[in-house]
């Protein structure tokens, strides 16, 4: 749930957020994708509560109208508690409260997930994967964000961290952080910049700008376009592809299915550092972007899946 301007932007971002999911869900090995939900709120954002509850409930119908089709599950905007308002009218929605039987708020795996791409990310460029006095800049600290900085913190990193809301700030202090703008942010002397707001940050306006040796973070689409990709290599910044670093929470709420069992789900979760090697190792091979290598694995895995089943159901 976003707050957009007009429907074009929203439909704009429904689309996009959905090619995402297949790539992400492809890479992750998963046999979901192709979907994505985006509740418009009014451009502030802010629904009153009575609005919200309503807009869940018609978001529910629509979800139910595809009849498994689409599950639903939450992401920036939403909580488990929403997730249980559009469990009344459908059930297939996933991510629900633990005590519920479901898998709970994804963002803590998909937390899990960004650590274990940035640590793979060092492991390339630093020849370590410690975080021990890594510099860390943790942009967005939302249910995502923040337990990335936590765990960043928890790991000796010395870290930054933004957000357009100031009431953020507390986190940050919490954990001991420099508070920085958003615009500063993005231009900060760090090893690794983990973007965990909303996507379209990497342009040809910001990139050039960039100071830091990595970007891994949970935001979707984080390249204005794909062309950005070779910008970034040019620049020597190694980013980890936003669907590969950020798909511990599908992959999370994928093992709901069949029973939900929290230590497999970690371990699945923990793969996303092997599958980030194998692209960065094939980006090399063949002299290409992570983006590159990591889309061909996908199409690959997608081609594979579309032979062996011809309608899986999307997912987002
Ligand atoms: P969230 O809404 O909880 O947090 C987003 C945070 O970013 C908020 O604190 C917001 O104030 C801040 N923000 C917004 N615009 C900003 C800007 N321009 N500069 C700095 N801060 C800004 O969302 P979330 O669930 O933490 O998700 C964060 C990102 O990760 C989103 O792009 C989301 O699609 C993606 N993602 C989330 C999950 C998940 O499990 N929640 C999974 C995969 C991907």
């Amino acid at each position: 749930m976003w707050g957009y301007d007009d429907s074009r932007a929203a439909v704009r971002d429904a689309l996009r957020l959905s090619r995402a999911m297949t790539f992400k869900a492809a890479v992750a090995g998963l046999d979901l994708g192709g979907g994505k939900g985006v509740i418009m709120a009014p451009p502030d954002g802010r629904l009153p509560s009575e609005r919200r509850e309503a807009a869940l409930l018609d978001f529910a119908d629509a979800v139910q109208t595809l009849a498994g089709r689409y599950i639903t599950a939450e992401d920036v905007g939403t909580s488990s508690r929403d997730m249980s308002v559009i469990a009344r009218q459908t059930h297939h929605v996933a991510g629900l409260a633990r005590r519920g039987g479901g898998s709970g708020d994804p963002s803590a795996l998909t937390a899990l997930g960004v650590e274990t791409a940035i640590r793979a990310c060092c492991e390339r460029v630093f020849a370590s994967d410690s975080l021990r006095d890594r510099t860390v800049c943790v942009i967005g600290l939302g249910h995502v964000g923040a337990r990335v900085a936590k765990r960043c913190a928890q790991n000796g990193a010395r870290l930054l961290v933004a957000d357009v809301d100031g009431r953020k700030r507390s986190i940050g202090e919490r954990l001991g952080a420099r508070w920085v703008t958003p615009d500063r942010a993005v231009q900060a002397d760090v090893d690794v910049l983990v973007p965990c707001a909303l996507g379209g940050f990497l342009d040809q306006e910001t990139v050039p700008r960039l100071r830091c040796r990595i970007i891994a973070g949970a935001a979707n689409n984080q390249l204005e376009d794909e062309g950005i990709a070779d910008l970034l290599a040019a620049r020597g910044v190694l980013w980890a592809p936003d669907f590969v670093a950020n798909a511990g929470g599908v992959i999370n709420i994928a093992e709901e299915r069949g029973g939900y069992h929290p230590a497999a789900a970690r371990l699945r979760v923990l793969q996303i550092g092997d599958t980030l090697r194998q692209i960065f190792d094939h980006a090399e091979e063949i002299d290409a972007t992570p983006l590159a290598a990591a889309m061909e694995l996908a199409r690959r895995r997608l081609a594979a899946g579309a032979a062996a089943r011809p309608s899986p159901p999307a997912h987002g």
